[in-house]
């Protein structure tokens, strides 16, 4: 395959695909916004199932690096009650490795080992059509064309509107994300209540989630239904704020459970927001797209692990196919769409569950899908 291929964006679907076509021996320019692989803060944990992302990061020859760096401590899941109750207490057996949890940093670097991706790089189109391949153009106004454009440019894709006009729309769930800093000596009380993997706490229409990352650090997440122009006047950067106004939702909830929220220091909006559950689209030579560019989906622990199998099996779809790459991607795009859309049916009636007028119905949800 003497193919000129871009991978658009290096977030776990853009770096697996780059990343197994490299150990298949074919080159791919990853083109990356970013200035740096420490541009911006990584975000949270990821927890990576056996069947999709251990599978993409087995077929990147990197199960072993993995296994090196994941938590299956932080698979441990605690759900309390509004007032503080433990409702329940799931801890993973000793050789639990179904769903270990790694910091995204570390996915991030460990996906990268050789791969030379092009920082700084923003892509404002892509632009299938021309004679000589398919023309992406530059933030900087430089343009460069290719055979195939793979966008896994994420939630907000430049490359989707080159296949679909379909854009994200709001699932009237906003969260805003908090975090706390060596919570083990800083707050030990929180540290106890955490445990070592994530803490959930449900009540009507809204949800408290804390995740445990690696030393000490704990993402924070307060959920609630809100229309998408909730307090639009406050200024993100104010603090103090946002903290009261999201608290004022969880009034009469334990202290314990408040202080999650109430003890962070900076807090960021997200309101969630997804692609249409079949997103498909008419094939067009050239591009594709893989993960959250393909299907954006409420954030219930598929998400990356989805785009960095398709990431995997585009990569070695195209390496067996040398003499017919359209046709790979076809085949691809069709797999894909089915999973991702199985995927966007399950997340989405978790989202309803997960933050419902009844809170029972998360707990019910937890039972269904909490292993053994
Ligand atoms: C709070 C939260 C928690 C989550 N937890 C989990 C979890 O536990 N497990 C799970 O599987 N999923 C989880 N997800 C979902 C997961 O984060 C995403 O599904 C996943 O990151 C998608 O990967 P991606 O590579 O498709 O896109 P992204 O991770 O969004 O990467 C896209 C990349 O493209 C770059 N880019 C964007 N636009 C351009 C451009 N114009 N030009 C060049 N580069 C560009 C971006 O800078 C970025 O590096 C969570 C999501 C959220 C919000």
């Amino acid at each position: 395959m003497r193919q000129r291929i871009a991978a658009i964006g290096s977030g776990p679907a853009g770096l697996t695909f780059a990343r197994v076509l490299h150990r298949h021996g074919h080159p791919v320019t990853v083109l990356e916004r970013d200035a740096g692989p420490a541009a911006r803060p990584p975000g949270g944990t990821l927890d990576l199932h056996e069947g999709l992302g251990q599978r993409a990061l087995a077929k990147a020859g990197l199960l072993a690096g993995f296994e090196a760096l994941s938590r299956p401590e932080g698979q441990a899941m605690r759900i309390l009650d509004t007032d503080g109750t433990v409702l329940r207490d799931w801890r993973p057996r000793p050789h639990e490795r179904a769903n270990p949890e790694i910091d995204r940093g570390d996915l991030r670097d460990l996906l990268l080992g050789p791969l030379d991706v092009r920082w700084g790089q923003e892509v404002t189109r892509v632009v299938p059509g021309a004679r000589d391949g398919v023309r992406v153009h530059f933030a900087d106004g430089h343009q460069e064309t290719f055979d195939l454009v793979v966008g896994a440019d994420g939630a907000r894709s430049r490359t989707r509107p080159a296949l679909s006009p379909v854009t994200p729309h709001y699932t009237g769930v906003t969260a805003v994300e908090t975090s706390l800093d060596d919570v083990d000596t800083r707050h030990p009380a929180l540290a106890r209540l955490i445990g070592d993997g994530s803490l959930a706490v449900y009540g009507a229409n809204r949800a408290l989630v804390a995740q445990r990352n690696s030393g000490g650090h704990v993402k924070v997440y307060a959920q609630f239904r809100a229309p998408l122009d909730w307090r639009a006047e406050l200024d993100p950067a104010d603090a103090e704020a946002v903290r009261s106004a999201v608290l004022r939702l969880f009034d009469g909830w334990a202290a314990p459970v408040r202080d999650l929220f109430r003890l962070g220091t900076t807090y960021v909006r997200r309101p969630l927001h997804v692609l249409p559950v079949s997103h498909t689209w008419t094939h067009v030579p050239g591009i594709t797209l893989l993960g959250d560019a393909a299907h954006l989906m409420p954030p219930l622990g598929a998400g990356a692990n989805l785009a960095m199998l398709e990431g995997a099996e585009l990569a070695e779809a195209l390496a067996a196919a040398p003499d017919d790459p359209d046709a790979a991607v076809r085949a691809f795009e069709e797999r894909m769409w089915a999973r991702a859309t199985r995927w966007a049916t399950m997340t989405a009636a978790g989202l309803e569950r997960l933050v419902s007028p009844d809170p029972r119905a998360a707990l019910a949800l937890f039972d269904e899908v909490q292993p053994g």
